[in-house]
């Protein structure tokens, strides 16, 4: 595809704009001018506006297809909360404005939005309080093995210095932990897909700061011991840590703060509405029980008893600064429309049919596919293209290359480590029967070509503008102008 340079025709224009009506460049001081013209493309509106529409028709993308990418990902957005979002009162506040006082009005919606998510969140996860700043799930984590750090420093309890973290979990968190200064111990994850009970017993011990755990875990599996697990974490005087990147398949049902977790992260952008290509924006916000709540991020949202809010900054336990601001403020205002349209029926409502949706998946492939545990699945279900591997020679890969050429997105790959050849698929509590069963045709067709035609499928794409590429190589030499 031509670049909208090449489309470049000297004086065209897009737009005409007004006779000036401030002194021309000639009165800037010739030290200050530009030698020369930017390079700007000069097109129409029209080509503009195809060029880039064209562009985006090159992607799959969640407006245009079904998206059944796993671990977690938010694909609902509803388009009423970029409304919410644009609205100038928020979209234009300046985070200098003065809380009170002279400009203060301006302020108090904002710090109502932060105060009130804040409390959402709470009750919907059983925390004592939430910190809205971290502006990642990953760096949510941070924010929280910091402050288990500083508890247990707080304590005088300086020997506690291994975080345990299953070897299911996703790679940030024990990226995390040795950022906060841990060391890293993994936990083997049992047959059955849950915690090796057997190999925590014996890693628990006197050094032990606390346990990473994601609930449903990456396997998309809910592990029964869950509260088995918190007593053994708790009893050895280690802190649990819960990574709430699947939180779409409990909640409204399961808070985690009743059943142990002392703190978890939320990512915004998977639960609660956030459209997030191209890798951000993001928010992790961080919900701790009563023991952490001293350690929170400073600064912190308070309600005063006449109803204004404020922000306090004397936090002196307070871990201090992890972002600029407050957070991913637009995000958070977009979860906070989320949750009040959706309430606390329509959360239940929301991991139910999740849950369900995956299930509807699994029970239709997991005899074309391997099912590495077989059990009923939370809110995202775990096949593996080991059979296919074996007999066929078709990897994973290519059968995520299959489904581009049939309209789909693929699934994630090769996610979790621990199942070779890994599928995650996720189809999310908001797609129709008719979509998700169109993917599990075009799964099987793909499942059925494995074995009639195995060079077709090592072939694939060649219906999509650009073939297989070297993925290595086109990230280290970049060239956007090569289709
Ligand atoms: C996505 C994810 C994370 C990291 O969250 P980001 O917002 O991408 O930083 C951590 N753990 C699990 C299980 C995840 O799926």
């Amino acid at each position: 595809m031509e670049l909208i340079f090449e489309k470049s025709m000297p004086g065209r224009r897009g737009v005409v704009l007004p006779a000036l009506d401030v002194p021309d460049a000639a009165a800037i001081p010739a030290a200050l001018r530009r030698a020369k013209a930017a390079e700007l493309p000069e097109v129409t509106e029209l080509d503009a506006v195809r060029h880039f529409v064209n562009l985006s028709r090159m992607n799959l993308s969640v407006d245009s297809c079904f998206y059944p990418l796993g671990s977690c990902t938010m694909k609902y957005n509803p388009k009423v909360n970029e409304r919410i979002a644009n609205l100038p009162g928020f979209a234009a506040l300046h985070p200098l404005l003065p809380q009170l006082r002279r400009g203060g009005a301006l302020t108090q919606g904002a710090l109502a939005v932060l105060f009130e998510t804040e409390q959402f969140l709470s009750e919907l996860l059983g925390f004592a309080a939430f910190t809205m700043q971290p502006m990642a799930g990953s760096h949510g984590e941070l924010a929280g093995v910091m402050m288990i750090a500083a508890y247990h420093k707080k304590r005088g309890d300086a020997a506690r210095k291994v975080m345990l973290i299953p070897d299911s979990a996703h790679g940030t968190n024990p990226a995390s932990a040795a950022m906060a200064g841990f060391e890293c111990r993994p936990i083997p994850t049992a047959a059955d897909g849950n915690v090796d009970l057997a190999a925590l017993r014996a890693a628990l011990g006197p050094d032990t700061a606390g346990l990473m755990l994601t609930c449903p875990n990456t396997l998309g599996l809910y592990d029964p011991n869950v509260r088995e697990i918190c007593r053994l974490v708790h009893e050895a005087g280690g802190l649990m840590y819960g990574d709430g990147a699947n939180l779409n398949a409990i909640i409204g049902r399961v808070r985690p703060g009743d059943i142990g977790f002392d703190v978890m992260h939320v990512n915004l952008h998977k639960t609660f509405a956030t459209p997030h290509g191209g890798g951000g924006p993001g928010a992790g916000p961080v919900g701790v029980g009563k023991c952490l709540v001293p350690f929170l991020p400073a600064s912190r949202v308070m309600k005063r008893h006449d109803g204004s809010y404020h922000l306090e900054y004397h936090l002196p336990d307070s871990i201090g600064y992890i972002a600029p601001f407050y957070g991913n403020f637009g995000i958070i205002l977009r979860a906070y429309a989320y949750m009040l349209s959706l309430g606390r029926e329509g959360m239940r409502r929301v991991s139910e049919t999740a849950v369900l949706n995956a299930n509807y998946m699994r029970a239709r492939l997991q005899d074309a596919f391997d099912l590495p545990y077989k059990r009923a699945c939370m809110h995202e279900c775990v096949l593996s293209g080991s059979r296919q591997a074996r007999e066929n020679g078709v990897h994973t890969l290519d059968m995520a290359k299959g489904l581009l050429d049939r309209g789909f997105h693929p699934p994630t790959i090769y996610f979790p480590l621990i199942v070779p050849e890994a599928i995650m698929i996720e189809p999310t509590e908001t797609e129709s029967k008719e979509t998700m069963d169109a993917f599990i045709d075009a799964m099987l067709d793909i499942a059925r070509e494995a074995k009639s035609n195995p060079d077709a499928l090592h072939a694939a794409p060649v219906t999509r503008p650009i073939t297989r590429l070297d993925e290595t190589r086109a990230a280290r030499e970049l060239d956007l102008a090569a289709l």
